[in-house]
């Protein structure tokens, strides 16, 4: 299948940030990947362009209503030099989902896949190859016609841009204190938690800043509705090994589907864990806790690949997992899972795209 993306090459190459010291989003490579919709003519004029700024008309329904979507994703360079990235297929799947709830119209995947593919192989070079390096890539869709009424727009742009990336911490895998946030929500039953929006992440600010001040890193946020069930964190999944078995919130529509989640709860089950996906409240974290099962929690995301976490506060209490220290399945998860999308190790699912 051939889909036309027409390719303009930048005059000006960038010079390329130190890749041991890069800081995460804050530079990006020479090229974008951009395509339009309006109604009557569809998604049209994929095409490839030096990175740029965008032009939009001040009423365009993205700054009004917040009428977006985004994914992420990450490119790894193997030790033999090729490029390759993680389950891309699931992130575009992730973004028509989105997309749906949020009235957006689809995309096709394969012509995302396929521009990422493009986009990708013209700027190689900026996928870096220190160890815990990455090309983080961003493709994301907004509204862009001008027009104050709320309804689903008529007009939209679709865009990848690509920013590389370092090591999410710079000395291995350290844990971090989260915050069991009892007074904010972040989604309920029927809104759009589940889907990757803007929102979500506007929505959570306030509590974030919160948290930190208070000195957590992140939010643990509980359901909508009882302000008992645990949901997820930040940018991440959650999971507890409690008593020999490993426990996750089921997906209940407020929760998002994560691609490491997923790809995480694959792994342990092929390891011969018991995986649970299933209703956990604050109070069965807090028992398991006090009654000593509880043995590691851990969140899970592209960005952090796996996040051990050595403290939560609830309820004006502190409670510190097992001292503070990463936990051995947290470990083993983290060196299987960037094994496997750098090629160190074998990849028994199929998860990684060579880009060529
Ligand atoms: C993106 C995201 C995650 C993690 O999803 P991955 O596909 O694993 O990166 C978890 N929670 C929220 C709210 C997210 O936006």
């Amino acid at each position: 299948m051939s889909f036309e993306i027409t390719k303009e090459l930048t005059k000006n190459p960038k010079t390329k940030p130190d890749s041991s010291n890069l800081v995460f989003g804050k530079h990006f490579t020479d090229h974008m990947f951009i395509m339009d919709y309006e109604t009557g003519k569809g998604w049209h004029s994929p095409r490839i362009v030096p990175y740029q700024p965008i032009l939009l008309d001040p009423a365009a329904k993205v700054f009004h209503y917040g009428q977006t979507i985004f994914e992420g994703l990450k490119a790894f360079r193997k030790a033999d030099g090729t490029v390759v990235t993680f389950r891309p297929n699931k992130n575009f799947e992730r973004l028509n989902r989105s997309n749906e709830r949020l009235s957006i119209p689809a995309i096709d995947e394969k012509l995302a896949l396929e521009a990422l593919r493009e986009l990708l192989l013209i700027d190689q070079d900026w996928v870096p190859s220190e160890e815990g390096t990455s090309l983080y890539i961003r493709p994301f869709v907004i509204a862009t016609e001008s027009a104050l009424g709320v309804n689903p727009s008529e007009k939209y742009m679709f865009m990848i841009i690509m920013s590389p990336v370092g090591s999410y911490y710079a000395e291995g895998i350290n844990p971090v204190k989260i915050f069991v946030e009892s007074k904010y929500v972040r989604a309920v039953r029927g809104g759009v938690g589940n889907a990757k929006t803007a929102g979500n992440y506007a929505a959570s600010l306030k509590a974030q800043e919160e948290a930190h001040e208070q000195g957590y890193s992140q939010v643990l946020w509980l359901d909508g509705v009882h302000l008992k069930y645990i949901e997820e964190v930040g940018s991440m999944n959650i999971f507890f090994r409690i008593d020999g078995k490993v426990v996750t919130p089921a997906l209940n529509g407020s929760i998002l589907d994560g691609i490491t989640r997923n790809s995480i709860i694959q792994l342990l089950k092929h390891w011969g864990w018991t995986v649970e996906e299933r209703q956990i409240s604050i109070d069965e974290l807090v028992e398991a806790q006090k009654s000593d099962k509880l043995e590691e929690i851990f969140g899970t995301g592209t960005a952090a690949v796996i996040s051990p976490v050595g403290e939560i506060s609830y309820a004006g209490e502190k409670f510190t997992i097992r001292d503070g220290s990463t936990g051995e399945l947290s470990a083993k998860l983290y060196d299987t899972l960037t094994g496997i999308q750098r090629g160190a190790l074998e990849d028994p699912f199929g998860w990684v795209v060579e880009i060529k």
